[in-house]
């Protein structure tokens, strides 16, 4: 199984409806499913100039396929979706490109990942970065982000309609004004009460600390978790996790999907 990034991106026709259709599409494809999902982000059109704004998003998928393999269904979904293939750089009703493909590099005729334009388009980095914050190149190297002038966001258009349980910023977040200061951050998780013999708390927290760890989500213990002012004696005390809000969805599936993949791991 290999994760990979595609930059979908259309500017003809109801945008939204043909990026939703495009990533149903894009998980039917064998062995492939569809992860994540960045805002939609409104761009202005690049490369020529002449042309309605394109709506942009970023995806992140699990596949079984290889990337050329990919690329061949990806294809099939754009002339599915009515994409006549004329101007290059112009309008179109959809875009579907392999932005990057585990830590892979190809470079024949057909494919080139990652994409060679990754780091000059901002529609294409700021959205994997909104999904993937600790992306790097296949060299081990981050994004440097000064280079993406090209394609500008202008605005969001918040989630992508019929994915938002796949976006990794909760919808209401996903707009500028989302306050990152002085918001309040919010429990992810709450583990097994200290103090229990049977159980090992310190393990379990120490799991569900690593796995937030491993994917840069700041966090922070509540102390004053409830149970411990009903437990004077101090042989229980929950202990709970927090995050800021921005990232509480992303964490709490996280953790969810850790927790279902160590089943012997004590349960609360
Ligand atoms: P663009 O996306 O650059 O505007 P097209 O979508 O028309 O242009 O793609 C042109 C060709 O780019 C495709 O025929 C495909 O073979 C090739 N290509 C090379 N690398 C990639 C990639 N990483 N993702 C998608 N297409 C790619
Ligand atoms: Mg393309």
């Amino acid at each position: 199984m290999t994760d990979a990034y595609l930059g979908l991106g259309a500017n003809l026709g109801d945008r939204l409806a043909t990026l939703s259709q495009a990533l149903r599409l894009v998980d039917e494809l064998p062995g492939t499913h569809v992860v994540y999902v960045s805002a939609v982000y409104e761009t202005e059109p690049w490369g020529v100039a002449d042309q309605p704004d394109f709506a942009n998003l970023v995806a992140q998928i699990r596949t079984s396929l290889a990337a050329d393999q990919l690329l061949g269904g990806l294809q099939d979904i754009e002339n599915s979706l009515g994409r006549v293939r004329g101007e290059r750089y112009g309008a179109r009703t959809i875009d579907i490109d392999i932005l990057l493909f585990g830590d892979e590099e190809w470079n024949s005729d057909s494919l080139t990942i990652p994409h060679p334009r990754l780091l000059e388009r901002e529609f294409a980095l700021v959205p994997l970065l909104e999904i993937a914050p600790d992306a790097c190149l296949p060299d081990g190297s981050p994004f440097p982000r000064e280079g993406a002038v090209h394609g500008r966001i202008t605005r969001t258009l918040g989630a992508l309609p019929g994915f938002e349980d796949r976006a990794v910023i909760p919808a209401a977040f996903a707009s500028e004004s989302y306050p990152t200061e002085g918001a309040e951050w919010v429990e992810v998780a709450s583990s097994t009460p200290v103090g229990r013999i049977d159980r090992a708390p310190d393990l379990e927290l120490l799991f569900l600390q690593s796995v937030l760890e491993a994917e840069g989500i700041p966090f922070a213990y509540d102390p004053f978790a409830p149970t411990e002012s009903f437990n004077p004696w101090g042989l229980t005390r929950t202990v709970r996790l927090l995050v800021p809000p921005l990232y509480a969805e992303r964490a709490r599936r996280l953790l969810a999907q850790a927790a279902a993949a160590t089943p012997e791991f004590p349960q609360q």
